[in-house]
């Protein structure tokens, strides 16, 4: 069957054809390629046509796509069982091995997905608090929580409401929107609403809506305010964790936030979340303390040996690799815009952060109101280029690029002959 029949069919199964909206290559003149397997940094469609994979399952594959050693260490798990509903001592060994490398916590739990970490570092930081408020940045992705699925307000300053159907009113009102770098909005925000706002929840590298490089000052700053405060800071490095650094932001920055959500390359593909936070705040999660949170699928067996073996691998060598190949990729990426069709791509930059990129018609945008309002259009036409040329981005033009391991000096000469041919 071909792509476009399978996608009719799905249509038809599923709202919109797609499990996860910006699978759907909305606004795109090309319907969704469906996969029919990947290794290293390629996928195949089912038409037989073989692409560069730079979307890497939206994060996690740091590693790339089959990669042996989780394969093997997978196949053995498979062998044991996949869902015990009970203790088991594979995600004591992801614990241990992740605990031991993030000096700023002192205990997690998995769950199974970023919006699940999410959801659980919210009511942990209100029930920790006792407040009900939290502070969200614009442009900032924190999976689909009611509580985040919230934009600006056209009122006051924070003032925020639903940017989904099916969000009460009554969640919005407990969510206040800044811009990000705005340190004064965040103190007026305080200042107004004293003894209210539990957490500050920030992407500390934005990486949802391009890529939104923020300052160390303005993350510096977040860290005074919530401590002068009594409210929690909440990092979500759900696609910085074990990315930028093994200890994602947290690390690079030597800033220690309260609670920190994982997901992405946690699992290493398989799907997994965590809550990590100082002993005294995760002892308030239930059964010791007052915050319910449960899972039956959570610290899923597989998911656990996938995900060690894959971190088992982040060396610091291994970033340093991963971002020197980004560098390369992005050069070469830049390359082809300046030139190609008499530069008919010349406005595009490539912005990059350790292994993301982002591709985008601008430079060092720092906040959500900094990115050109017609970059959806204009990506559509260089998007469908290179899918012709087998080059696969992310289906958005707010979407990053995501390097991995896999993508070595032999995939790199690959992609300059693609982009070239
Ligand atoms: N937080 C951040 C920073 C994310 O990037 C994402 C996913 N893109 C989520 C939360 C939600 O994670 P998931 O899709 O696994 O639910």
């Amino acid at each position: 069957m071909s792509q476009e029949s399978l996608f009719e069919r799905s249509k038809e199964l599923v709202p919109g054809g797609v499990h996860s909206p910006v699978r759907s290559f909305k606004g795109l003149e090309s319907t969704p390629r469906f996969v029919k397997e990947a290794d290293g940094a390629y996928f195949t469609d089912v038409d037989g046509k073989n692409y560069i994979d730079f979307c890497m399952s939206f994060g996690p594959l740091i590693l790339g796509h089959k990669n042996k050693e989780v394969q093997a260490k997978l196949v053995e798990a498979l062998d044991r069982g996949w869902s015990y509903g009970a203790c088991e001592p594979y995600s004591l060994d992801l614990a241990e091995f992740l605990l031991e490398r993030l000096p700023f916590v002192d205990q997690l739990r998995f769950v199974n997905s970023g919006t699940e970490a999410v959801m659980t570092a919210l009511r942990l930081a209100r029930g920790a608090t006792g407040k009900n408020k939290i502070i969200k940045f614009n442009g900032c992705y924190h999976g689909h929580v009611d509580a985040m699925l919230i934009k600006a307000g056209s009122g006051l300053a924070g003032e925020a409401e639903a940017s989904s159907g099916g969000v009460p009113e009554g969640v919005a009102k407990d969510t206040l929107i800044l811009e990000l770098g705005d340190l004064d909005g965040v103190k007026a925000c305080f200042k107004d609403h004293k003894n209210e706002i539990a957490a500050i929840i920030v992407e500390p590298l934005p990486a949802n809506n391009g890529l939104l490089i923020q300052d160390q000052s303005f993350l510096e700053g977040l860290r005074e305010i919530t401590k002068e405060n009594d409210a929690l800071l909440i990092f979500d490095e759900v696609i910085s964790g074990f990315r930028v650094a093994f200890g994602g932001m947290a690390e690079k920055t030597g800033i220690t936030p309260d609670i920190v959500t994982y997901g992405k390359i946690i699992g290493g593909g398989l799907p997994v979340g965590a809550i990590a936070a100082k002993k005294s705040i995760m002892q308030n999660l239930a059964p010791v303390g007052s915050v319910y949170q449960a899972g039956t699928l959570s610290a899923n067996p597989l998911a656990m040996v996938g995900g060690l073996e894959t971190l088992s691998k982040l060396t610091k060598s291994a970033y340093q690799t991963l971002e020197e190949n980004t560098l390369k990729a992005a050069s070469i990426f830049k390359k082809f815009l300046k030139e190609y069709d008499d530069g008919k791509f010349s406005n595009y930059n490539v912005i990059t952060h350790s292994s993301l990129f982002w591709i985008v018609p601008g430079e060092k945008i720092k906040c959500a109101n900094g990115i050109p309002g017609n970059i959806g259009v204009d990506f559509t036409p260089l998007f469908e280029l290179l899918l012709k040329k087998g080059i696969y981005l992310a289906p958005n033009a707010y979407e990053v690029g995501f390097m991995s391991l896999a993508h070595d000096d032999k995939v790199l000469a690959d992609l300059e002959k693609r982009l070239w041919s």
